[in-house]
């Protein structure tokens, strides 16, 4: 079955939400998923999120992990990422401590990692036709995060519990995406709503 990285997985809005995303089902261990779990998953999401992610970063090539060591890096910095604002969503008081801490010092070693001529100024888009490495790049994304207007945006699918940036104009977007969530949720309200009817002990 070839898995396909669509507009649905990159629901994110943002590439470091995105990387997130990669594991869906994360508030329910026995359901969670790794689509990193297939390293071959990893250059092919590198290379849909610069279609998907232009607008963020414009025409750029995300280069992929290149050893066991980089793979190491993007996972690491991709479960800080989560961490950090997922604690701050369930938290409501914005950014904390540890997960801040921890996701700056894989970022500073990331970027520190770059070329000297690589232009990392935010948020102007890197010029046309460069590469930045995927993990790199999603540190530089999750910063831009920090403000606090932008922070507040940011929500937890209660259906799939990806991260994803709401930039409705009265924030009020409750799925990740309403063509596959919001649809899945309300399936399964009338669902339960026909079972009760119908008498039925199910809970
Ligand atoms: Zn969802």
């Amino acid at each position: 079955m070839t898995f396909e990285w669509n507009a649905h997985r990159f629901s994110g809005g943002v590439l470091a939400l995105d990387l997130a995303n990669t594991v869906v089902f994360r508030e329910t261990p026995e359901r969670s998923l790794d689509r990193f779990s297939d390293p071959a998953e990893v250059s092919r999401f590198s290379a849909a999120a610069a279609d998907y992610r232009q607008g963020e970063w414009g025409n750029v090539e995300f280069r992929p992990p290149r050893s066991p060591r980089e793979v190491a890096g993007l996972i690491d910095v991709r479960e800080a990422i989560n961490r950090l604002f997922r604690t701050a969503v369930q938290g409501g008081g914005g950014l904390s401590p540890v997960p801040l801490s921890e996701f700056l010092h894989l970022g500073a070693k990331l970027v520190g990692d770059e070329p000297d001529e690589q232009p990392l100024a935010l948020p102007r888009p890197l010029k046309d036709g460069r590469q930045i490495s995927l993990a790199a790049a999603s540190f530089l994304s999750g910063v831009r995060l920090f403000d606090p207007l932008r922070l507040e945006r940011i929500k937890i699918c209660p259906n799939c519990h990806w991260l994803y940036f709401d930039e409705s104009r009265n924030r009020s977007r409750r799925w990740c995406d309403m063509n596959v969530c919001g649809n899945r949720a309300k399936a399964r309200r009338y669902y339960d709503r026909n079972t009760k009817q119908a008498g039925s002990s199910h809970g």
